[in-house]
């Protein structure tokens, strides 16, 4: 995003466990800072140092240690790329329980490190639940080795999900075990119109009900987000008759075991919302061909890319209640028109998209260029509102530079005691990512 920039003069490119903890221990008996990196994809500055903090990119250790086709267990340095490991276990027909937009940089490393979410988690899970192992170089350089391949193990503390979503604070995560599901037989997706945002979650009430086992993401655009995309030119555009009247769109994806079932309970489904004597939906796309299916999936996961090529982004990834989504989005585009700054010099757009299904809304804002009295104007506006629902500041990207003094609007002074706490007893002499996540005291 181009918002954080070190004065690092050193990065070292690891090529194996062994090395990391030689180069850990080396920093720690030097007190130098080090900022582990992965596809340096995240969105907060976590991978970015603050100072002259030596950058560990683990680029450089990417294999597949295993993987057992039965069980599904992959075992892979945490350098590799999320898209190579997808192609490798595509061939034994399973996929990798996480997928999104940044798949063809951002490194499983990172992934379990930012405890990534993205667009498969309404229906696999969380990294908590798929990541069964870890192996982790500890900020003095002791290998703490959990790559366990086990399903079940209740001994004790289940340390490894400490390090998940740490955003490189308390260790240097060097390999992950990890729980790859069977590939769907098939997989289909539908665009659909709506007329009114009101309708988005009684939409989902219906889905959920009529495609119950096979529903994989429902996912949620804004007619901005869309407009953008489009412009952009990210994915298949709809014709001018299908977008005529359309508020927001929502695009569903079902992954089944058997195609004709599938496509039949889809379609019934798009029949069902047409004919319905109030319809829920204006139009609806259904994908026709695996092409259709990839271009209708690029307007959804297009917008992260339209959005930085059309301004500078504030962005807001936040959890509140589904029922709150729009009056978020609106309520902050009215909010900037209110201070003065919602015209072409400023805030050129205010939009909303995001998971549904997790609860999760990307709220945006695309400028003419990063402004302090944009800024100061969306904090802690944003985060206030957020509070207000007992909402979380960071639903999926984390913490790192960027929300560090936000931390408190979604954890308590206790929690955020115990956090810091933690933090010392695996990095006693703050030497792991300074400065991200916790505020320095
Ligand atoms: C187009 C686009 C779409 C995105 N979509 C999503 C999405 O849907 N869901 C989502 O959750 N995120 C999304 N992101 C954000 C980002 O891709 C994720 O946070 C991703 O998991 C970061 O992985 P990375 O390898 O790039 O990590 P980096 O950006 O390099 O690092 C992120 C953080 O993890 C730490 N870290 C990295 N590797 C390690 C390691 N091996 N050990 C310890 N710490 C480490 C870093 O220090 C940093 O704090 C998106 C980003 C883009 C650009």
């Amino acid at each position: 995003m181009g918002r954080f920039r070190g004065r690092s003069t050193t990065v070292l490119k690891p090529k194996s466990t062994h090395q990391v903890s030689q180069i850990m221990k080396w920093c720690y008996d030097k007190r130098i800072g080090v900022v582990p990196q992965g596809g340096n994809t995240g969105l907060v500055g976590g991978s970015v140092p603050i100072n002259d903090e030596v950058v560990l990119s683990l680029s450089n250790m990417n294999n597949v240690r295993s993987f057992d086709p039965i069980s599904g267990i992959l075992v892979a340095d945490a350098g590799c790329i999320l898209q190579s490991l997808t192609d490798y276990v595509a061939p034994y027909n399973h996929i990798m329980p996480i997928d999104l937009g940044a798949k063809g940089s951002c490194q499983i490393g990172g992934n379990v490190a930012t405890n990534a979410g993205g667009l498969r988690l309404l229906r696999y899970g969380s990294l908590h639940g798929t990541v069964l192992g870890l192996e982790v170089v500890l900020p003095d350089g002791t290998i703490l080795d959990q790559l366990t391949t086990l399903r079940k193990d209740n001994t004790g503390y289940d340390l490894k999900q400490l390090f998940i979503g740490a955003e490189g604070t308390l260790g240097v995560i060097t390999g992950v075990s990890i729980l790859t599901p069977p590939a769907p037989q098939a997989s289909n997706n539908v665009i659909l119109a709506l007329p009114s945002f009101n309708n988005v979650l009684p939409l989902y009430q219906t889905v959920k009900r009529q495609l119950s086992e096979i529903l994989s993401a429902f996912e949620f655009i804004d007619r901005t987000s869309y407009d953008l995309a489009v412009k952009h030119g990210q994915g298949r555009a709809l014709s001018d008759d299908e977008v005529a009247g359309a508020e927001c769109f929502v695009l569903i994806e079902t992954s089944g075991g058997r195609r004709e079932h599938d496509e039949e309970k889809l379609s019934d489904l798009l029949g069902n919302l047409l004919e319905a004597d109030k319809p829920l939906v204006n139009t609806g796309v259904l994908a026709q061909s695996p092409a259709q299916f990839s271009s209708l999936w690029a307007l959804r996961e297009g917008v992260t890319e339209a959005v930085s090529k059309e301004g500078k982004a504030y962005k807001y990834d936040i959890s509140v209640p589904l029922s709150s989504f729009k009056d978020v989005v609106d309520g902050t585009r009215e909010h900037l028109r209110a201070k003065g700054l919602l015209h072409d010099k400023a805030v050129k757009h205010v939009l909303g998209y995001g998971h549904v299904g997790d609860g999760n809304l990307h709220l945006n804002i695309v400028a003419d260029a990063y402004l302090p009295e944009i800024q100061d104007a969306l904090e802690p506006y944003v985060y206030e509102v957020v509070a207000s629902h007992r909402g979380s500041v960071s639903a999926e990207h984390g913490i790192g530079a960027m929300k560090t003094h936000a931390l408190h609007y979604s954890k308590s002074p206790v929690s955020i005691a115990l956090m810091k706490k933690i933090k010392e007893i695996f990095d006693p002499r703050g030497i792991m990512n300074p400065g991200k996540v916790l505020e320095h005291d």
